[in-house]
């Protein structure tokens, strides 16, 4: 089985003829998985029991001549932000390092009814802070496509597992940029739904306002599929959206002549480098399918970091105070008294960049900084989500980088949070605005790394960015020209 490179079609046509069975191929990816997995650290621990369980019960569907759903037999990976029933849930911290869920998120439900086998769960950065998956309590993990260098943040461990074949598709989690960022640097798809489109019900809340669950895949057919599985209203995320979920396959009929596509100056007026060439390419090639071009101005742009530095750690400095040493297993041994014992469970438990933003967060909105700081940044916020939809008034689509560069070596910007923060600057403003984005790869630079291209649409058109991704995957990316 050359499992490394199956889709979920050729997963789906491998049942079908009876060429395997969904519990031989999950086998196979658990071993599969072990083998390969010292290379990048890209899972943390597997889970065979619950990946053996799932494929017996699509092999007992396909035996009663049931539908097995959608997934059936695929390889799943989940970011260990996202909490598994009976399964480790570490979010990358020390915090949480034997903590067991005794519920599964939605998406997760979601995807085993669709047939979808877990696998496991994936490295990442300490409760999704980070955009290289260093700040990983559990060793930073390696990009399969080049080992000296990250595979991006913070569901570096997702977007590797893809890259690197042992799972077939993956589910991480997006704040600031946190799928797309490192679909780019892996060279898989990733996806950030609409926010609301996915629960977040057993997403470990990070930033509540701005987290979404998303896809990774190497296909975009791939990375629709399972976003159509666990897409979808609620009742136990009040944030989740009513609106229908579309067949996304449908979409991807390659009916892109006449789309209007817009390119944010902002993004573009610096990127002088092989990536800003490469995605110029790219758009030349959109332009080759019958695409209109023109330039777009998101004005607000300036202020994105700035804003989401503000908001994402004030809502993190207020997530993140549940581990308090009663409750999630970790608690300080050798406090006399209970605020001792707070300080020093948190004190060992979180990492560095954790510790940063909960002091900033908790600065942000104390009592004499609130307006200067927090309200502000939530005006910033409306603009720039206005700057969004007056795009969007005049066209359909905007194409742009995911990241000013490629991905950096391991260690390169660890000492300087500030030029780490900067990696986000094209990802942060959609997360903000809620709308629906996705990097799919455009090409590679001479070094062979890969670039990722951004397309974003309006709230609740996925249908249009697959749309346009998937015909642009099919054209080859930028060598398409
Ligand atoms: N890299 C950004 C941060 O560090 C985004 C993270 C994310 O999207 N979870 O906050």
């Amino acid at each position: 089985m050359e499992i490394a490179s199956f889709t979920i079609e050729r997963v789906q046509q491998g049942l079908r003829a009876r060429e395997f069975s969904a519990a031989e191929l999950a086998r196979e990816a658990l071993r599969f998985a072990e083998a390969e997995n010292p290379k990048t650290n890209a899972f943390l621990h597997l889970c065979p029991a619950r990946a053996l369980a799932a494929a017996a019960r699509v092999d007992e569907k396909i035996a009663r001549g049931e539908d097995p759903g959608p997934l059936a037999g695929v390889p799943v990976a989940i970011k260990d932000v996202i909490v598994t029933k009976g399964v480790r849930t570490t979010c990358g911290s020390r915090l949480l390092e034997h903590y067991v869920p005794p519920y599964d998120a939605t998406a997760v439900t979601r995807l085993e009814e669709a047939g979808g086998l877990v696998l496991g769960k994936t490295n990442c950065d300490e409760f999704a802070m980070g955009s290289s998956n260093e700040n990983s309590a559990f060793g930073p993990v390696r990009n399969p496509i080049a080992p000296d260098r990250v595979p991006g943040g913070s569901s570096g461990g997702s977007a590797a597992v893809v890259a690197q074949g042992t799972a077939v598709v993956s589910l991480g989690s997006d704040t600031g940029g946190s799928i797309r960022q490192p679909a780019s640097f892996c060279g898989v798809v990733g996806v950030t739904p609409t926010y609301g489109r996915v629960s977040r019900y057993g997403l470990t809340a990070f930033a509540s306002s701005l987290d979404h669950i998303g896809p990774f895949g190497r296909t975009v057919h791939d990375a629709a599929v399972l976003l159509g599985a666990i897409a979808g209203r609620d009742p136990l995320d009040a944030t989740s959206a009513e609106a229908p979920v579309p067949d996304y396959t449908a979409a991807l009929d390659g009916q892109v002549k006449g789309l209007k596509l817009g390119l944010p100056v902002e993004y573009l007026k610096n990127l002088t480098s092989e990536t800003g060439d490469l995605i110029a390419r790219g758009v030349e090639v959109l332009k080759k399918q019958g695409c209109e071009v023109r330039e777009i101005s998101l004005p607000a742009t300036d202020y994105a970091i700035a804003c989401y530095y503000i908001i994402a750690t004030a809502e993190a400095s207020s997530n993140l105070a549940r581990y308090d040493g009663v409750r999630y297993t970790r608690r300080a041994v050798g406090a006399d008294t209970l605020s001792e014992m707070y300080r020093a469970t948190r004190g060992e438990g979180f990492g560095a960049e954790c510790k940063r933003r909960i002091m900033l967060g908790t600065y942000v909105l104390s009592a004499g900084y609130y307006d200067a700081y927090y309200l502000k940044a939530q005006k910033v916020r409306a603009l720039i989500a206005r700057d969004f939809s007056r795009a969007f008034e005049q066209v359909h689509v905007l194409v742009a980088p995911v990241s000013p560069f490629p991905a950096f070596k391991l260690g390169e910007k660890i000492d300087d949070p500030m030029e780490m923060y900067l990696s986000d600057i094209f990802t942060i403003t959609g997360s903000l605005a809620g709308i629906p984005c996705l990097s799919v790869p455009c090409g590679k630079t001479a070094e062979g790394l890969p670039v990722g291209m951004q397309i974003l649409t309006r709230h609740f058109d996925e249908p249009t960015m697959f749309r346009l991704a998937d015909a642009f995957e099919k054209a080859g990316g930028a060598a398409g020209l």
